[in-house]
């Protein structure tokens, strides 16, 4: 049994949404182009998981924020699929890839083979299992990484306002569910190892600021420790959550979010990985000419920084897509990928953006005690990353502009100084 595409785009993520969108764009014709995806439903924007889908009241729901509705795009749906002439395969995990015979075979027994392949396989979360802790399949401890997640977790929350939540991990998952915990009434304690929560992007400052905004809010910090193991009940549900520091946390539910691995299972020993990643050059090219790789399992050069990087968020997934799309169908007109690395997040009343790099010294400006703040970070002279907190959309169409032409900085008073108005005048 098998089918034959021009194209096929291995999992049905945000990169498969717009890669999707810009082969139609460009022409493709009817039958040629196929989506494989392990989740049952068509592309979707994954952001809203953690964000408006868990609203107590008027919650995001499909078919509402199916790609491409997050970059001010056409929303695709199953019917603009269908009128595309573009086959979704969904519900379908494919189990192994043989690159040198273009085939894909899935988990249903088909063999799927194609001209050229673009790998959107995303990550996977990583589970507590991986660090020696055991129950994490409990009924009431939460992963974050799909829409069957999504619903679970909905599940667990509505069955314990007014309970304990214990959030594992001080990442993007960690910060951004504590929020929506807090707003369905739901009393949180966040533990991680680090001595500040979102380590690896926020300066122990700008870091300080929002651990004191969720203070406001009633969560808790237990940091410097992790899980060691779990108290569970004969129904199978999480009670307490033991810490190696040898407290006791009680708790109705847990939600864990310590990080992702990229799906490359499929493609090592066929394919160069890099940092975790598979490898592809600035036309999105993976190590074997007719695969491509794009979004969170693509390791690529960004030029802006002269290095390799593989990237963990939508706006990189979205953007190495529709490049990979046009270095296929428009392969003259194409050059190397140009990214500016783009990081968001939006929690409660908050909302920041992060352009560049972070590297370097930081230079904070603006007002830490609750108004509009900010850091610019400046490695070898010149600026390479910005952050700001509640801008205005033209304000950080402004520090996106300015750091991306990476002015240089031979007086970091000044620029300390001037603050936002450093962008705006660049
Ligand atoms: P994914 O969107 O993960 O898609 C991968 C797809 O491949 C999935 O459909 C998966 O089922 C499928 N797949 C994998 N293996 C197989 C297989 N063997 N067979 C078939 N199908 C397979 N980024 C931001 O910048 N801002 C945010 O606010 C933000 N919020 C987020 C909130 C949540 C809850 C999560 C989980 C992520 C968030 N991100 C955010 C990150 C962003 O969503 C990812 O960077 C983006 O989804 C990556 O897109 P992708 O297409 O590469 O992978
Ligand atoms: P992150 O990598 O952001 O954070 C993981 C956190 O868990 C870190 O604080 C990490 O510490 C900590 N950690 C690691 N191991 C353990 C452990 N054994 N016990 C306790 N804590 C641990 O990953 P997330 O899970 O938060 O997010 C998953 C993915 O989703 C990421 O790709 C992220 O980009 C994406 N996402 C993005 C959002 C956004 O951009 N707004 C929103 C939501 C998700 P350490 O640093 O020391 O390893």
């Amino acid at each position: 049994m098998g089918r034959a595409f021009v194209y096929v785009i291995l999992g049905g993520g945000v990169a498969a949404g717009y890669a999707a969108l810009e082969f139609a764009k460009r022409g493709v014709s009817p039958g040629e182009l196929c989506i494989i995806s392990e989740e049952p439903v068509a592309p979707y924007e994954r952001p809203a998981l953690s964000k408006g889908y868990l609203l107590p009241e008027v919650p995001a729901r499909l078919p509402s924020f199916h790609t491409c509705v997050g970059a001010n795009e056409e929303r695709l749906t199953p019917k603009w699929y269908k009128e595309h002439g573009i086959e979704l395969v969904l519900g379908t995990r494919v189990k192994s890839a043989d690159v040198k015979r273009k085939t894909l075979l899935t988990a249903t027994g088909e063999t799927i083979s194609y001209k050229i392949l673009i790998i959107a396989t995303g990550a996977r979360a990583l589970r507590l299992e991986e660090f020696g802790v055991t129950g994490s399949d409990a009924e009431n401890v939460c992963y974050l990484r799909d829409l069957a997640d999504a619903n679970r977790l909905v599940d667990v929350m509505q069955s314990c306002t007014g309970g304990n939540a214990v959030v594992i991990g001080g990442g993007y998952i960690g910060m951004e569910c504590a929020a929506s915990l807090v707003i369905n009434k739901i009393n949180v304690t966040m533990v991680f190892p680090e001595a500040q929560f979102m380590a690896r992007l926020f300066t122990p400052k700008i870091a300080s600021f929002y651990e004191q905004y969720y203070v406001s809010k009633g969560v808790k910090f237990v940091k410097g420790t992790v899980l060691s193991s779990f108290e569970i009940d004969s129904n199978k549900k999480v009670t307490a959550v033991i810490l190696r520091d040898g407290s006791r946390l009680p708790a109705d539910m847990v939600v864990v979010g310590i990080g992702i691995r990229p799906n490359t299972t499929l493609f090592e020993g066929q394919l160069t990985l890099e940092k975790g990643g598979i490898k592809a050059n600035g036309r999105l090219q993976a190590s074997y000419e007719s695969v491509y790789a794009v979004g969170d399992v693509a390791t690529f050069p960004v030029k802006l920084i002269r290095e390799n990087r593989r990237l963990e968020h939508v706006d990189s997934a979205r953007k190495s897509a529709r490049h990979a799309v046009a270095a296929i169908m428009d392969p003259e007109k194409t050059g190397e990928f140009d990214y500016l690395p783009f990081f968001y997040s939006r929690v409660f009343a908050l909302s920041w953006q992060f352009y560049g790099d972070n590297v370097g010294e930081v230079i904070h400006f603006g007002d830490f005690t609750g108004g509009k703040f900010g850091a610019y970070w400046v490695h070898k002279g010149h600026l390479v990353g910005s952050f700001l907190e509640g801008g205005t959309k033209e304000e950080y169409e402004t520090i996106a502009k300015a750091t991306r032409l990476q002015p240089v900085i031979d007086d970091l008073a000044m620029l300390e100084t001037q603050g936002l108005g450093f962008a705006l005048a660049v």
